[in-house]
């Protein structure tokens, strides 16, 4: 038995004939880009994240740019984010002109830290972007206060995080714009490149809603310099039908996470990922720590089973960004945490022999 890291082909054969149908319409109508089948995507989503606006885009590295723009973030500000999150978060940082600050995580569920926010906030800061990441959220009533104190935006990194919950909130309603990707393999993933951005406030709603569509508000009526960040209508579709889907799919990576959970406690040597009070963990990643990470991975691929490193260089070291920073020792936690790090399989179709035999061979390979 091999075990896979993600498999979407059981996904999609379980959607296949549905999907085809919708494509089917998508080609027959020609709504190639943007269109209907987006603007009913669109409102299905908004009432998902329970937000008032949530507007289609490109990708997810894009729905980070078009946010901090229409938050109107510029050159020589600062916006502060967790150093452990994907690179897209920082680069959508740098495209509007501003400099990342990367603040350390917390040690027990990996997110921004909001005791170290504050000691990095200068006059030049402008926003924080939390990273929901692996689909559990930040701790988002402390991140608001901190951000109300200093007068700043939030921005929600919400792209592994679709259905995930902080006290009953959705992931993307709390902050003043969510940003999601529906890259394929994401959550909710698209069969091919897609995101959002979600908010409940109409001026800024109106403002990205316009800019994805080159600025227009009517046909060749060009309002603000905008771009082509649209949605494409095949997307829309792929996504309307899944997020149907997606609670009852968020639900199975639960308990999946659950069986790991059971058969992994009291593993010497194996730290588990921590749900929190407030959250409701969705499980995009499931991610252990132990210490011989590179050797628990190469035995674990002669059994067949894959496992992944989500990150393997922290960003604030990442060659992209390491002559900016203060290299080794400025987020220590992330730093004791990276090379520990590895990300079992998960997905929703992942079955109980795959978790099984999964553990069995972490078990095995401990006791060596
Ligand atoms: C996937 C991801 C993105 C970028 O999304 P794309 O659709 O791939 O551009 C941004 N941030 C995080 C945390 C992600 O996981």
């Amino acid at each position: 038995m091999k075990v896979q890291f993600l498999d979407l082909k059981a996904q999609y054969q379980s959607i296949r004939d549905e999907v085809a149908i919708e494509l089917q319409k998508v080609l027959d109508s020609t709504a190639f880009a943007g269109g209907p089948f987006v603007a009913e995507f669109e409102k299905n989503f908004a009432a998902f994240c329970q937000v008032k606006h949530a507007i289609g885009v490109s990708n997810g590295t894009e729905a980070l740019w078009v946010a901090l723009l229409a938050l109107g973030i510029k050159p020589g500000d600062e916006v502060i984010t967790a150093a452990n999150s994907f690179i897209a978060t920082a680069e959508a940082i740098s495209f509007v002109g501003a400099t990342p600050v990367f603040v350390d995580v917390d040690e027990t569920y990996y997110n921004l830290d909001p005791n170290k926010i504050e000691a990095a906030i200068t006059e030049k800061t402008k926003a924080i972007i939390p990273v929901h990441l692996y689909g559990q959220m930040a701790d988002m009533d402390a991140i608001m206060a901190i951000a109300q104190r200093h007068n700043l935006v939030v921005v929600e990194d919400a792209a592994q995080a679709q259905g995930a919950e902080y006290k009953g909130k959705p992931a993307g309603s709390i902050g003043h714009i969510g940003c999601f990707s529906f890259y394929p393999g994401k959550n909710l993933g698209a069969y091919g490149e897609a995101g959002a951005v979600t908010t409940n406030d109409d001026e800024l709603a109106a403002w990205m809603r316009m800019f994805r569509d080159h600025g227009q508000s009517k046909k060749y009526h060009h309002d603000i310099i905008g771009w082509n960040a649209r949605m494409d209508g095949f997307q829309g579709a792929v996504l309307n039908i899944k997020l149907k889907y997606l609670a009852g799919w968020n639900e199975s990576r639960r308990i999946n996470a659950k069986k790991y959970n059971e058969l992994l406690a009291n593993v010497a040597g194996v730290t588990l990922p921590t749900e929190m009070d407030w959250a409701k963990h969705i499980y995009h990643i499931y991610p252990i720590l132990v210490d011989n990470r590179d050797a628990l991975m190469s035995y674990l691929q002669e059994q067949g089973i894959a496992s992944g490193i989500h990150y393997p260089v922290p960003l604030h070291l990442t060659g992209a960004y390491a002559a900016a920073n203060q290299g080794v020792g400025q987020c220590p936690v992330t730093e004791r945490i990276t090379p520990r790090l590895v990300s079992l399989p998960m997905f929703p179709e992942l079955t109980e022999a795959q978790i099984s035999l999964t553990c069995e061979a972490i078990k095995h390979f401990l006791q060596q």
